[in-house]
C-alpha cells in the first residue's frame, strides 16, 4: 500500500496478542501520536485498506493465516486533569495509555470510581469499545465523553456518553465497521469522585471478600486490593508465568434472553432481571452443567482451569483449534438448553464453526460467525 507512512510488514499479530495467536498482518503501524493515528486510519480507508487498530490485543482472535490490510497499534499517551465542579475531577486520557496504570493512578489521587475495574489488560482507548465492566460496574458509568476519529466522515467528532450507544458489552463505536469501528478512539475523558471511599459495592462476591454488606461504600485502596485477589484466583490478571491467563479473558458474554426461552431453562439457572424485562443467564453455569469442566480441551488450547469462561492458549496451538473449542462448546449449549452462546472478542480473519439448532427450535443453523456484532439477535445475549 501507500500513503500510510512507513510501517513493518508480516508481523506476527500472535505477538501483539494476549492469546498469542495469530498470523501476520500485511503491514504494522506503531502511531505514537494522534496525528499518525488520524492518518494511518484515514489514509488506509481512502485506499480501501482494511484497517485494524490495535490496543493491548487482549480482546482479539486473530486468525492463523493473519490480517491482510493495515494494523495499528496505538500507542499515544498524555492525560489532562481539570476540577469541573467542587468534588469532583475530570481527568482526560490518551486512548494508549494502560488502562490498569490509569486505574492504580486514580485510585493513588483519590480519585473513585474506577476501583472495581482494577486488573483488566488493555488500553484505556478500547474500554469504551465493547464497554468494559467487571464486579458489578461498566466503565460507561465513569465517562462523560469520547473524542474519536470517524470514518464515516473523515474527522474528529465528540460523543457525549449518551452518544455513545452504550450497552452489555458492546457500544455504538463497534458499529458499521469491523473489525475496527467506526469511531477511533483519540481519548476518553472520566468524571472521578474526589473521595477516597468507593461506590457503594454492587457485587456479592466482593462484599463477600470484603466482609461488608452490600452497598457499603469502602476505601477505593481496598476494593482494589481485593478485586486484584479475586481476578487473579481466577487468571484474569495478565501474569507471563501463569498460562491460564493466556486468554482473552471471558470469551462468551452472559446470554441475555426473551422471557420465554429463559423460562425454559432448569429451575437452578441463574436469572438477573435487566431492565427492559429481558432476563440475563450465566454462561458460565450453562457450561458447567454440560459438563465441560476447568482444563477442558486438547492441551495446547484449553478451558482455563480457574474459570469456566475463558479459553485458553497456554502454547503450541492454533487460532483454529481454540475455535473449535469454542465451537464445540458453544454446540453442547446449544444442544442442552436451546441457547446459542455469543463470543465477547473480535475475531479478526477468522469465524465461528456454526452451531446446529435441534428440531425443537426449528432446526435451523446458525451461520458460522465472525464476531460479536455479527452475532447479535442470534438467539442469546450481547
Ligand atoms: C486476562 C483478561 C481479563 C479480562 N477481563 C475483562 C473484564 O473483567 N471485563 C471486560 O470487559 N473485559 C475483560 N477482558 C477483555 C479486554 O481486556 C477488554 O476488552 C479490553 O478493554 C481490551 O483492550 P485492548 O486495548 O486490549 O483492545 P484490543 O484487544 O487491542 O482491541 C479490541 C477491539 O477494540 C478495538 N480498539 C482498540 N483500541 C481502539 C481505539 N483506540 N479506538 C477504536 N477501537 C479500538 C480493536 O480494533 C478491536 O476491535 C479481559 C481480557 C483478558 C486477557
Amino acid at each position: 500500500m501507500t500513503g500510510v507512512g512507513p510501517g513493518r510488514p508480516g508481523v506476527a499479530l500472535a505477538d501483539l496478542t494476549t492469546l498469542g495467536l495469530g498470523g501476520p498482518a500485511r503491514m504494522l503501524v506503531v502511531a505514537t501520536t494522534e496525528r499518525e493515528l488520524v492518518d494511518v486510519v484515514a489514509a488506509a480507508d481512502t485506499e480501501g485498506e482494511p484497517v485494524l487498530v490495535v490496543g493491548g490485543g487482549s480482546n482479539l482472535v486473530v486468525g492463523d493465516g493473519g490480517f491482510a490490510g493495515t494494523v495499528v497499534q496505538v500507542a499515544t499517551r498524555g492525560e489532562r486533569v481539570r476540577t469541573a465542579r467542587p468534588g469532583w475531577v475530570e481527568v482526560t486520557v490518551a486512548a494508549g495509555v494502560r488502562w490498569d496504570e490509569f486505574v492504580a493512578r486514580s485510585v493513588a489521587e483519590g480519585w473513585s470510581g474506577l476501583e472495581v475495574l482494577s486488573g483488566i489488560p488493555g488500553l484505556v482507548g478500547a474500554t469504551p469499545v465493547q464497554n468494559v465492566g467487571a464486579y458489578g460496574r461498566e466503565v460507561e458509568q465513569a465517562i462523560i465523553a469520547i473524542r474519536a476519529y470517524d470514518r464515516v466522515t473523515a474527522a474528529v467528532t465528540v460523543l457525549a456518553r449518551h452518544q455513545c450507544g452504550f450497552g452489555y458489552r458492546t457500544s455504538r463505536l463497534r458499529a458499521h465497521h469491523a473489525p475496527t469501528g467506526r469511531y477511533v478512539v483519540l481519548d476518553v475523558m472520566f468524571e472521578l469522585r474526589r473521595q477516597r471511599p468507593s461506590a457503594g459495592i454492587a457485587y456479592a462476591e466482593l462484599a463477600r471478600r470484603l466482609e461488608v454488606p452490600l452497598g457499603t461504600c469502602v476505601p477505593a485502596e481496598q476494593v482494589r486490593a481485593a478485586v486484584l485477589e479475586l481476578r487473579r484466583a481466577k487468571g484474569m490478571v495478565l501474569d507471563p508465568a501463569d498460562p491460564d491467563t493466556r486468554s482473552v479473558g471471558s470469551f462468551f458474554t452472559n446470554p441475555v434472553l426473551d422471557p420465554v426461552p429463559a423460562a425454559r431453562l432448569p429451575a437452578p439457572a441463574p436469572r438477573w432481571p435487566m431492565p427492559d424485562g429481558r432476563v440475563k443467564t450465566s454462561a458460565a453455569w450453562l457450561i458447567e452443567q454440560v459438563g465441560i469442566h476447568p482444563g477442558h480441551g486438547p492441551g495446547p488450547v484449553r478451558v482455563s482451569t480457574k474459570h469456566a469462561l475463558a479459553l485458553t492458549h497456554p502454547g503450541g496451538g492454533t487460532t483454529t483449534g481454540l475455535l473449535g473449542l469454542a465451537g464445540e462448546i458453544r454446540q453442547r449449549v446449544a444442544d442442552a438448553f436451546g441457547v446459542v452462546l455469543q463470543v465477547e472478542p473480535v475475531l479478526v480473519g477468522t469465524r465461528l464453526p456454526a452451531v446446529r439448532l435441534g428440531p425443537e427450535l426449528g432446526g435451523t443453523k446458525v451461520p458460522p460467525s465472525s464476531g460479536p456484532a455479527a452475532l447479535r439477535g442470534a438467539g442469546g445475549s450481547s
